[in-house]
């Protein structure tokens, strides 16, 4: 069986003809397979939804009980049968619940990652390389020049900016979902037991992860009240989005900071105002995305969203068969 007769890009999405299924569909569709709650993957509207317990609880907490027409729960490693075709979920590392989907159908095996990473993350289960002839990747961070550093380090250099500057509030900007949650459980790790504030956008996906066992530790709201002394010193973590606003300037001589990848490039963190970039990815960096292809076996590589072309040029020189899907929807700054 030809690769593309078992998978290929649709403007919806990735469609498997032979299980009339997508994975992770930009546009509602009949039957979706998703990957992880992120935004730009898991969409609402879809009549079927196959995906991990925890990232259909995070659909619902996001879009409401009616996200879907049906869901139906997969558990990681157990193979289910989809219209004839072989599908089984593996963990991702990369946020609570997420996981790569491999699809098999007459002795083919493709695995679609989602979006992944290799290292260390209290808050979910570890990458797992699952073995197959096709491996679709993301390429979010695939040049050279990303190599994330230590999450240890990073956290390291706030904690040591809370003790230089007491009088300042230090005010983290981190994505929602995931990201928020592994800071945190990484500031604990440091062994910080203060209360965390936390702006209320990231206050149900917190609350989840803290049913679902993570520990995070004391929480607050920075609420108004809590903000009357305007909390020098603490630590608050906000949307990204809420740094720049209004919303941040209510506390002691905010000091910004950012939690992203792409605060390896210190021009990004300059245009943002950002007097604190913390890198920390839940994204592969380069060498994690080429020992993973190495891991898998993979005989041919396809790349979705990000830098495609240079993970691409750098499979054909291991004598691997890559090619760009050129997927659209994907974000791949939301990292
Ligand atoms: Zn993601
Ligand atoms: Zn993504």
């Amino acid at each position: 069986m030809q690769a593309q007769d078992l998978l290929r890009p649709r403007p919806e999405g990735l469609y498997c003809p032979p299980g009339d299924f997508y994975i992770d569909p930009v546009r509602p569709v009949d039957r979706a397979l998703i990957t992880h709650g992120h935004a730009d993957h898991a969409r609402s509207g879809h009549a079927h939804v196959l995906a991990t317990r925890e990232t259909l609880d995070i659909m619902a907490i996001r879009y409401g009980k009616d996200f879907a027409g049906q869901r139906q729960t997969a558990r990681l490693g157990e193979t289910l049968d989809v219209n004839g075709v072989k599908v089984t979920y593996h963990p991702a590392g990369h946020v609570l619940g997420s996981a790569q989907i491999s699809v098999e159908h007459n002795g083919l095996k493709i695995v679609a990652s989602g979006d992944y990473k290799r290292r260390r993350d209290p808050t979910c289960l570890p990458f797992e390389p699952v073995a197959c002839d096709i491996f679709i990747t993301e390429a979010t961070f695939a040049l050279p020049v990303f190599v994330h550093p230590p999450v240890e380090e990073e956290v390291e250099r706030l904690l040591h900016s809370l003790k230089q500057f007491p009088e300042r509030t230090h005010i983290i900007g981190a994505y929602a979902l995931g990201k928020a949650q592994r800071v945190i459980a990484h500031i604990r790790a440091a062994g910080y037991t203060a209360p965390i504030y936390l702006h209320g956008a990231l206050q149900k996906l917190c609350d989840y992860y803290q049913r679902e066992g993570v520990d995070l530790g004391e929480l607050r709201a920075a609420t108004m009240e809590n903000a009357k002394d305007k909390l020098p010193g603490q630590i608050v973590v906000a949307p990204p989005s809420a740094l720049a606003d209004r919303w941040s300037r209510r506390f002691a001589d905010p000091l910004d900071c950012f939690a992203s990848g792409w605060m390896r490039i210190r021009q990004r963190a300059k245009q943002r105002g950002v007097e604190l970039p913390l890198i920390v990815s839940d994204h592969a960096d380069w060498n994690e995305l080429c020992e993973t292809i190495h891991a898998t076996g993979a005989r041919e590589v396809w790349v979705t969203h990000g830098r495609e072309e240079a993970l691409v040029r750098w499979c054909e020189l291991q004598g691997i068969a890559a090619r760009p899907l050129h997927l659209v929807g994907y974000e791949d700054e939301a990292e």
